[in-house]
Parts: C-alpha cells; structure tokens; sequence
C-alpha cells in the first residue's frame, strides 16, 4: 500500500488524510506546526518550515505520492520533491500569483475581471484611471481569506492607499457588482474527469461563510459552470483537483480564482455527496477510478471561525442528527481562524437555510 506525503498540515490536508486513511494509505505530513490538524491523523509528522529543502526532499523520500493543500510551495521545494509531486508544477506556479493566473485564464479564452498590475504607489493612479471606483487592491501573492485585499472605493481611500503603501507586487481588479458568487469543483486523473455539483458560496469579510447547494441558479448557468469546469481542466492538463470560484454576473460567468486542491467550498461533498472531495482527491492521485460526485441531499455548509466557537459549544446539545460537525484540532480559537464547519443536511436548502438562522451560531 502506498504512503502518501501532503505538504501542508490544515484542515485541508487533515480531511485529505483522513479519507486516505479510510482506504487503507499511511500518511506523512510536512508542517512547521506542531501536531498541526493533519499530523494528528497521519502516521508522521516533519516538523520544519515550508521553505526548508532538506526536509521537502525526506518527505519525499518517505512517500510514493506528494500532494499539497495549499499553493504556496517555491520553486525549490518543488524541485526537491520531483517526479513525485504527482501534480506536476505549471497549475501550481500559475495559480500562485494572482496576474499569472489571470493571463492564463484569459489565454484559454475564460473571463476575468478587468485588471492591472500595481508595483509602485504610482501605478494606483494608473489603476484608478482605467479601472474607476471602487477597485480592490489584492497581493498578487499570498493571500487568502481576503487577507491582503484592500478595496478603494473613493479619492480618499486612494490617497490613503498611496500613503500606506507597501512595495510589493499587486494587482487593481475592478470591483464587481455580481449578483452571486458560486464555485465548481474538478477531479481530473489520466483516465477520466469528474465535476462536483456547483456550490452557491455567500462570504462574511472576504471569509466564506455558507456553501449552499444545489446552487440557486438558473439550469442553464449551472451547466455554463460545469463545462466551464470541465473544459478548463483539459486545457491545464489537470491532474488531482482544481477549484474554480465565480461571479454570476447577469448570464456571464467571470472567473475570480483558482485553487489547484480541494477547497473549502467542496466541504459540503464529505456528507452531501456519494464520493467526498477528499476522497476524490486521494482517488486521483493514488490512481484509483474516480468516484460517483452525485449529490444525495440539499445541504448548506457553514464555517465555524474562531469566534463562533463559544456560541458552538453551547449549539451542541441542539443540533439536529442531520447537522454534521468537523473541528479541525486547532488549539487558538483567533477571530477568522478557521476552526471547523457544520454540514447541515435538509430536505431543501431552504430548510438548511432556517437551521442555519435558528442555531444563532453567527450572530456577532
Ligand atoms: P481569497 O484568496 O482571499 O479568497 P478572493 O480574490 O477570492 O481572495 O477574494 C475574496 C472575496 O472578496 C471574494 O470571494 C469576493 O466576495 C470578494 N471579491 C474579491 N474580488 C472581487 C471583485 N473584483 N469584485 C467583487 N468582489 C470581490
Ligand atoms: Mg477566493
């Protein structure tokens, strides 16, 4: 039986783990943190920073198969890793910088919101005249969870924005008033691909906060989403899991982001669906037939940050059998820390929706 390596130890590469190990797979995980959410579910933990080589190729060493949860890994790592990052490193180096993944899309004939690239305090007033108010100012690397967004929407933001600034490289997108964001998850292996159904995703602070599906869209979009999905993952030469989150604007769709891994919005899947994400994700990189991706029941998935962990203890002892709990391990309940979510299965998303309201788990 294969050994599995998942550089990265969240909540993403736990669930990851967790499947893997249901079928049978040992794991080790390569995290600076100690007993971080997956080494408590995998057989080994390397304790050492995302950067270090040396420790990037004994995982290596150790495992059959590499996979990551996250998209953050540097040229060298990678290359240490070798052959056995079994997703190779375009999608990973593309989807990592924000620009670099936008000129893909828009290379393969997808939309993205009108952009530019912001290296001085300048290059803001460049932004301001082709864009307009408001635009948001993202990092072009590292951001997540709108960690690193700032949204300007007047001359007043601006010059508070140039006063402020931290030379590093960004990019200006155009702020969108969509009328939804929703997002479509895809398992590409070297035989088949397989799409999850789309999820409608609804965001507190850049956070998301509820995936609720079947999305409420019209069919038509639906099926736009899934082709979209399906053909984008062909074009990349998919191999494992792409994760592709949208703005609905009128009957257009507009790519926002990739994530070339599981994604928080699929966590609905662990319960809702016949095979999960993570299984699928293991399925595909450990050379399995992917599974069936069928919903089986409405569902709305709600995080539970690091606020909301006072308020959860007390829901316990209320919550339906068909509410579904995932913490993740995490010792510091910090404001917008992802600590774990609920998987509140329905007979309609309406219904999931009132459970959501009656549990006042969210409520700041
Ligand atoms: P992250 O990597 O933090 O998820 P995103 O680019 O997805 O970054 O931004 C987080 C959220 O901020 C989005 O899901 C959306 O709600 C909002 N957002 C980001 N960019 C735009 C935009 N151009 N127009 C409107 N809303 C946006
Ligand atoms: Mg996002």
């Amino acid at each position: 039986m294969k050994r599995v390596g998942i550089l990265g130890g969240g909540q993403l590469g736990r669930m990851m783990a967790l499947s893997a190990r249901q079928m049978g797979y040992s794991l080790i995980t390569l995290d600076p943190t100690e007993n971080a959410p997956c080494a408590q579910v995998a057989d080994q933990q390397i304790q050492a920073p995302f950067t270090d080589v040396e420790a990037a190729k004994r995982l290596a060493a150790e495992s059959d198969v590499v996979t990551y949860e996250f998209e953050n890994i540097s040229h060298e790592v990678a290359e240490a890793i070798g052959y056995k990052l079994i997703h190779g490193t375009e999608l990973l180096f593309r989807t990592q910088h924000r620009i670099r993944e936008k000129e893909l899309i828009e290379q393969l004939g997808y939309k993205v919101a009108p952009y530019q690239g912001v290296q001085t305090s300048e290059d803001l007033l460049g932004a301001k005249r082709q864009l307009g108010f408001p635009f948001v100012l993202k990092t072009a690397r590292f951001g997540y969870d709108g960690k690193g967004q700032t949204v300007i929407r007047t001359e007043l933001d601006l010059q508070t924005a140039m006063k402020t600034f931290e030379a590093t490289e960004y990019v200006a997108e155009k702020w969108l008033p969509f009328d939804q964001e929703i997002s479509v998850i895809v398992m590409r292996s070297e035989r088949e691909t397989k799409v999850f159904p789309v999820s409608e995703n609804i965001h507190q602070d850049n956070i998301l906060h509820l995936s609720i599906v079947p999305a409420r869209i019209p069919i038509d979009l639906e099926q736009k989403a899934i082709e979209l999905a399906t053909r984008l993952a062909n074009d990349v030469d998919l191999i494992g899991t792409l994760a592709i989150e949208l703005f609905v604007v009128g009957s257009e769709l507009i790519v926002n982001e990739l994530a070339p891994r599981p994604h928080n919005s699929g966590h609905y899947s662990i319960d809702a669906c016949e095979t999960s994400q993570f299984e699928q994700h293991i399925r595909a990189i450990c050379g399995l037939p992917l599974g069936d991706t069928r919903l089986t029941t409405p569902v709305v998935m709600a995080n539970i940050l690091g606020q909301h962990i006072t308020a959860l203890d007390e829901a316990l002892p209320m919550l339906s059998s068909r509410t579904k709990v995932h913490l993740y391990g995490k010792q510091d309940a910090k404001q917008g820390r992802k600590m774990g979510h609920l998987n509140i299965l329905a007979d309609s998303v309406e219904e999931a929706l009132a459970e959501v309201e009656r549990l006042q788990i969210w409520k700041e």
